[in-house]
């Protein structure tokens, strides 16, 4: 069901003269890695080197390819617009093609008049047909346009959601095609809209309504038990397109003008194992805001967002919440 689009891949090696070429797959497409190898090697007789270390998206291109190979080929992800990058990285946008019009019938019956319609990269043209399918049924559809960090319209990332708040107003709910609850969740939580899903691998229709409160009592907890700490780690990671430096150097001022302890941290991997070493009552992740809303029962420490660090500290109401968001 997936397109790797290796005349694409082929016709980008061959124009580059690339003798050998780096291959980075996110981790639900790294099983692919060595058959695409093998027919790329095959095609162009250049050598193929599969980057193994783990890859979440586009904000995560390996720094190191060139000490390996001439060129990158990034699977998986579109680029991010606002970050420039050398003309010998491919990305390819690889599509998971299925008949998105059975879930559209089952999920009818929920879809209010005026929608939405948000999905991840992997599905956006269907974004066209989901629109002809749903006003041809009596709704009116609105497909947004993100800022710079996105590539293409109606697309979300879990850091980036600027497609759906710029519809917000016009919509009563939004209808988010895909996989995974942190990409609806972050709409959710971002537009204040009702999320309705249409899933492809689970194949089922849901709502984020249930989730999306229990996420908001988890988070209201988390700030809850780190509001008496002394010190703060704030955490940056290096990875490209996830290093907010200069926010961190904000929130620590931000910090130390209350009469706590902040140390700014920086690494490249973020995980509960690298921040063991570090005496800290709380931390604060400036990466990817995934680490905090998703993976924070992997860590024995509260680890907030910036913005729940903003509630924290009494900058902002726990009513003001929002979403983590790098904008573009
Ligand atoms: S920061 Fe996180 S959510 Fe944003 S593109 Fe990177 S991996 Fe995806």
């Amino acid at each position: 069901m997936y397109d790797f689009k290796l005349d694409q891949v082929c016709a980008f090696i061959l124009s580059k003269g690339a003798r050998t070429v780096a291959l980075q797959l996110p981790e639900g497409l790294k099983t692919h890695a060595q058959r695409i190898g093998d027919e790329l090697n095959a095609r162009t007789k250049a050598n193929m080197i599969i980057l193994g270390d783990p890859c979440y998206g586009a904000c995560d291109l390996s720094p190191h390819y060139s000490r390996y190979a001439d060129v990158l080929v990034h699977f998986g992800h579109a680029e991010i617009p606002s970050i420039s990058t050398s003309d010998r990285v491919l990305f390819v946008e690889v599509r998971f093609d299925f008949d998105v019009i059975p879930l559209l019938e089952r999920a009818l019956p929920m879809v209010m008049k005026n929608v939405g319609l948000v999905t991840t990269v992997q599905h956006v043209p269907m974004l066209t047909s989901v629109k002809a399918f749903l006003e041809s049924n009596g709704r009116s559809c609105h497909i947004g346009k993100g800022d710079g960090r996105i590539k293409h319209e109606g697309q979300v990332l879990g850091c980036n959601v600027t497609s759906a708040y710029a519809v917000r107003r016009d919509v009563e709910q939004f209808i988010f095609i895909g996989s995974g609850d942190f990409h609806p969740l972050a709409v959710s939580l971002e537009t204040k809209r009702p999320v309705l899903v249409l899933d492809p691998v689970m194949d089922e229709v849901r709502t984020m309504e249930q989730l999306t409160d229990r996420v908001l009592r988890q988070r209201y907890a988390a700030i809850a038990r780190a509001l008496d700490g002394k010190r703060f780690g704030i955490l940056v990671s290096s990875k490209s397109g996830q290093d907010r430096f200069a926010l961190a150097l904000d929130l620590a001022d931000r910090i130390r003008s209350k009469g706590k302890l902040a140390d700014i941290i920086v690494m490249d991997e973020i995980g509960p194992n690298q921040l063991m070493p570090f005496q800290a009552d709380a931390f604060v992740s400036t990466a990817c805001p995934r680490l905090a809303i998703d993976d924070q029962v992997r860590y024995p420490k509260p680890l907030l967002t910036p913005v729940e660090l903003e509630v924290l500290l009494g900058e902002r109401g726990w009513d003001d919440y929002r979403m983590d968001s790098i904008l573009g």
